[in-house]
């Protein structure tokens, strides 16, 4: 019988692709990659990646033509809200890059004063479900007016009175002459799966596989971080430290008073971090990067 391999769909070019890559990079799985190619093979694990526009990858899951894929928050959200599959497809987990907002946009002229502005409005957008439940949750009844791309320009054009959009810096709101009135939807990357239940062998390879995300997404800003200082600083030092659990002490040769402090910090450690430490008695201060983690 031929060996079962787990099938995942990810982007194939887009602000989700090099992310997508990179995750599965990390867990030590490398894609071979043709151009154009719509499958990639990985050597280390039996995994199949299937290269996709990211529209249609919930539906590519749900139906199982893949087992799981990684895609936005705001597109599967969107496919769940309008959804037409009889079994949707899950959501796994969070994998923390991707990271924009939905966001309500109005002209800057507009003295904007709160969602019942919306009333009557026409709302151009390529989310309307999102954009629907939002307005119903706020109690608004505007018009929602589906645009597949360019949605920035729908009030320039006068074909909506406001807009609403995905965004990560602001820049394209900006040079349209749009103003941010009001977030709708924070979306990420995140991992979806099947609903039905793999086989044993296919569970196998979804395990170790999220076991391996797992370790990649918490040694992210991870940070193993050195330092010296006095004994009865230890305390009052490990109580600061951001996100460890218990440090290592070790003893300095030939100084009884100073010992040496490992730790695990899981949170990013910033220079304000390290001038704190300071200020508790640390010195010799090293900060080093956790390249993989596992419990
Ligand atoms: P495809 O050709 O695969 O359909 P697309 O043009 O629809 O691609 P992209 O622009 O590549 O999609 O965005 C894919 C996802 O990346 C979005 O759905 C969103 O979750 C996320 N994203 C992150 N930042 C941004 C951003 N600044 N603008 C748009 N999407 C963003
Ligand atoms: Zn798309």
């Amino acid at each position: 019988m031929a060996e079962e391999r787990l099938r995942i769909a990810i982007q194939k070019s887009g602000r989700l692709s090099d992310g997508s890559f990179e995750l599965l990079k990390s867990c030590g799985l490398k894609v071979s990659r043709g151009r154009d190619k719509l499958y990639g093979r990985v050597q280390e694990m039996p995994i199949d990646v299937l290269l996709l526009r990211d529209d249609d990858i919930p539906a590519f899951v749900a139906d199982n033509a893949c087992d799981i894929g990684i895609v936005g928050q705001n597109v599967f959200e969107e496919e769940l809200l309008s959804e037409t599959h009889e079994a949707p497809a899950e959501e796994v987990m969070q994998l923390g890059f991707a990271r924009c907002r939905l966001l309500l946009a109005a002209p800057k002229e507009w003295n904007f004063d709160g969602a019942n502005d919306l009333a009557s409005k026409r709302i151009a957008t390529s989310y309307p479900a999102l954009t629907k439940a939002w307005l119903e949750r706020e109690g608004v009844e505007a018009k929602v007016v589906m645009m597949k791309g360019s949605v920035e320009v729908a009030p320039r054009l006068k074909i909506a009175d406001a807009v609403c959009d995905i965004v990560s810096t602001g820049a394209t709101l900006d040079a349209n002459g749009l103003k941010p009135v009001a977030t709708v939807f924070d979306s990420e990357a995140i991992l979806i799966r099947n609903a039905e239940k793999f086989s044993a062998e296919k569970q196998a390879i979804f395990d170790a596989l999220i076991k391996r995300i797992n370790g990649v997404l918490r040694s992210k800003d991870a940070k193993y971080i050195m330092m010296n200082a006095p004994r009865s600083a230890v305390e009052a030092i490990t109580e600061f430290l951001p996100g460890a659990d218990a440090p290592t002490v070790l003893e300095l040769a030939g100084n009884p008073d100073k010992v040496a402090i490992h730790a695990v910090c899981r949170e990013s450690v910033f220079w304000d971090t390290l001038e704190e430490l300071k200020k508790l008695g640390a010195s010799a201060i090293l900060v080093l990067p956790i390249e993989k983690m596992m419990p």
